[in-house]
Order: structure tokens, then sequence, then C-alpha cells
């Protein structure tokens, strides 16, 4: 196992070298990834190289256009390139939403080669739904290390104030320049620091997927992710002070957890059950119109609530499991899709137990899992002993400033209980979690959050 990651004289970002013997299929980024101070002047030349063509849309909203957008917008024209204009505004933050997508899409001629996207999360995934559904190539210029999704091929969206997920493509270039991104609030920081704290707990749950499910675990995009935080808590204190430096390795840990979705084709080293957590909160808050906080923030405080269940989980002696007692606590498939139905409401129930229709186990699947843990019960301490203290996390989002409590995230008592019971429901991706539930632990780990 072998990896290493590299700048060519462009700013060009490389991983290289990429030997794993895991078994899973790994393939090798093929976009064009810019990371600099200064670069942004550069994207005509990047497109060029690319060869996307010279007639484009440039999406920004009202705040990224005179950040970015209008000096792009000029220095493309200059350059030759014809640029039609797709300025979102709104009075208040701008939402990935059916009226955002259909004005992009309306700017959008029959002649027109290929997109930008100047902004973060939403400028960008709503430009790559049209980019999907257009089959347009596009360019994402980030604003703000505020997320991981730049690489994405979902797009998070809002469809009459539901959330929903829709293929998209990614970014065939994608430029971040350190002089436009450390510009960025600092509550934007911060959420990029959760996205990126959050990946200790996704690694620890796939850890503990491979020994209980036989998951197929990669080292190198296990290590990429985990060198990415290391460094990432390394400089807390040049990220706090946004310097250049320290936004280029926030930047850095993003893209490159993202470059592991491209590389093994799925999100197991970047997501789990702390952002089944934070996915929950944001769709109960966006069903019950209240706008939930960055996603990042979000994903932060769900990785502190999550946490101490991995540190007290490596104390158990789980040979003392009663698998009579256990067996005895089961509930039935009826009962399931009862909480099922609590838990998420009606819509969102029945699409999660569509798309995992594997999720309530037969007991004898229960025992097995419980018998492996058991048998396999130091590789899950040891897997647990790879998260640093809990206290470096709080301290590093303490001294950024960043959210710390559900109350703070506009999350309530009830729905936190129910978050944290349900986040194991979100889907059949396996976590700690499940483990816990599986082995009649839930209700002594989770007795702080009554239902
Ligand atoms: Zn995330
Ligand atoms: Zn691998």
């Amino acid at each position: 196992m072998s990896v290493s990651i590299s700048y060519d004289s462009d700013r060009r970002l490389t991983i290289s070298g990429i030997r794993c013997d895991c078994g899973l299929d790994h393939r090798l980024p093929t976009q064009d990834i810019y990371v600099g101070s200064g670069i942004v002047k550069h994207t005509p030349a990047y497109i060029r190289k690319r060869g996307l063509g010279t007639r484009c849309v440039l999406v920004a909203d009202r705040n990224t256009w005179p950040l970015a957008g209008k000096a792009l917008a000029e220095n493309l024209a200059s350059e030759g390139f014809s640029v039609i204009r797709c300025v979102i505004a709104r009075d208040g933050v701008m939402d990935p939403d059916e009226r955002a997508c259909g004005e992009v899409l309306l700017s959008i001629q029959p002649e027109t080669e290929f997109l930008v996207a100047v902004g973060s999360g939403s400028i960008t995934d709503t430009t790559r739904i049209n980019a999907m559904r257009c089959g347009l190539p596009f360019v994402s210029v980030g604003t703000a290390p505020s997320m991981d999704g730049y690489t994405s091929v979902v797009a998070p969206l809002l469809l009459r104030s539901v959330k929903i997920h829709r293929a998209g493509v990614c970014p065939e270039i994608i430029v971040c320049d350190t002089q436009i991104l450390r510009t960025a609030p600092p509550d934007m920081v911060c959420s990029g620091v959760g996205d990126v704290l959050g990946k200790y707990i996704a690694k620890a749950d796939w850890m503990i997927g491979s020994i209980i499910n036989g998951e197929t675990y990669c080292d190198v995009c296990g290590d990429i992710v985990t060198g990415a935080i290391k460094k990432l808590l390394q400089n807390i204190d040049a990220i706090r002070s946004r310097s250049e430096e320290g936004i280029q390795i926030l930047i850095e840990a993003l893209l490159l957890s993202g470059m592991t979705i491209m590389i093994i084709g799925n999100t197991r080293a970047v997501a789990s059950v702390e952002h089944n957590i934070a996915h929950y909160w944001e769709m109960m808050q966006l069903l019950h119109s209240h706008h939930p906080p960055a996603h990042g923030a979000s994903v932060g405080v769900a990785t502190l609530l999550a946490w101490p269940m991995y540190t007290r989980f490596a104390g158990e002696d789980l040979s003392k499991l009663d698998l009579d007692a256990i067996k005895a606590k089961r509930i039935s498939r009826a009962q399931r899709e009862a909480w099922m139905l609590k838990a998420f409401e009606e819509e969102a129930a029945q699409n999660i137990m569509r798309d995992n229709p594997d999720d309530f186990l037969i007991w004898e699947e229960q025992k097995r899992r419980i018998r492996t843990a058991q048998e396999n019960q130091q590789k899950i301490r040891d897997a647990i002993a790879l998260l640093p203290p809990y206290e470096d996390i709080l301290a590093a989002m303490s001294k950024l400033g960043a959210l710390l409590t559900p109350a703070e995230c506009g999350i309530d008592t009830k729905l936190l209980s129910l978050s944290m019971r349900c986040a194991k429901d979100y889907r059949s991706r396996y976590t700690l979690f499940k483990l816990i539930a599986e082995c009649g632990l839930e209700d002594e780990y989770f007795c702080g959050y009554p239902i």
C-alpha cells in the first residue's frame, strides 16, 4: 500500500502511485484539481487545456458574484470566451431548490458548451444537476472550504422544501484559490473542519464493518483521509487565523476526502453515523420549515455526540453478553416499522425501508454478528484506539468557535433523542451504533436520550 500527493508547476493536485491490495477497484481521479494562491486568474488557461470550448454559463449568487464571479466573467470574456451570467439573487440564504435550478436551466442556450459554478455547496450542486441533465461538463471555482462535496457526483437539492438527492456529475476542473477561500466567513470554515473531523468516526465504522461483516477496508483511502485530518488538527491555529497556509490545509483535507469517493466509487471513507445524525437533523428541520446550519457544522456536533459511544464500547466485555436475554428483547418486524415511521415520518421512513430491505435482521444473523464481535473484540478495540482523544477534537472545535451542542444547531431534546436512536436506521452501512443495538446495549448507551 502506498500513495503520494503532489502538485505540478500549474498547482494541479495529483494523487499517484496508488498501490493497494485491498481487493477493491481503484480509479485514479481524472479531474483537474488546482489549489493555490491567486490561481483563479489562470482559469481560462485551465479550461483551454481541458478543451471544454468557449461558450459557457457562469453561475454565482449574490455573495460569490462580487467575491469572484464578476472578475472571472470579465477575465473569461477578455480571453475570448462567451459568458452568459446567471447570478442567483436571494435576500437571505440561497438554497439549491427548483427555482435556482430553473434559473440555471433557462440560462443555458443550445450553443452552451460548459458551465462554471462560482460558489460552494449550493451553487455547485445547482450547477451539477444542470450539467448532468444537459450533458455538459462544468468547472467549479470554490469560494469556501466548507464541505467535501466539490468532487461529488451526487447533488443534494430541495424540491418543494424536501431534501432530495439526484445524480450529478463531478466537475472536470476544480479551482480552489486560497486568496478567495480565506475570505469565507468563519462559520463556513468551521463547517469545513466539522465535515473533516467526522471522518474519524467514518473510519472507525468502516473498520468495524470489516470486522463484523467482512466489508473490504481500503488502506489507501483510509490513510489519505487520516493523513489529511491529522494535518488539519496540527494546524488549527493557522486555520483559525484563516492564513492562506491554514486554508490550504483545510481545502486539501476536504478535496482529498472527496477524492477517495472517486477512487473507490463510494463514500465509505468519509461518511457514516455522524453524517446520518446530521442528515436526519437537516431533513427534520427542513420538514418543519426551520433553516438548518451548514452541513459540516452539524456533522461536527454529531461527531462530538457519537465519540463517547466508541470509547465506552472499547471498554466493554462482550463475553458477558446474555444471548437469551438479547433474543427475548428483540423487536418484531412490525414494531420496527412502527419505530421507523415514528422516527422518520411517513415519506422518509418508507423510502429508507425500501432502499435498505435487509436492515431488519433475523435472529440467526444478529447472533452471528454478536458472536463475531465477541471473537474479535480486541480488533474492535484496536480500531477504536485509532481515534485521538475526544478532548483533542473538542479543543480544536472550541478554538475555532465552532458550534458544539445540538441546541446551538437548533435541535431540541426530542429531536436529539430520536436522532441518536435512529442514526443506525438511516441506511444499511454498518456502524458501531448498529452493533450496540445488535448486542442489546442500546438502552444502556442511549439512556441519556429517552424517547
Ligand atoms: Zn459531509
Ligand atoms: Zn484499496
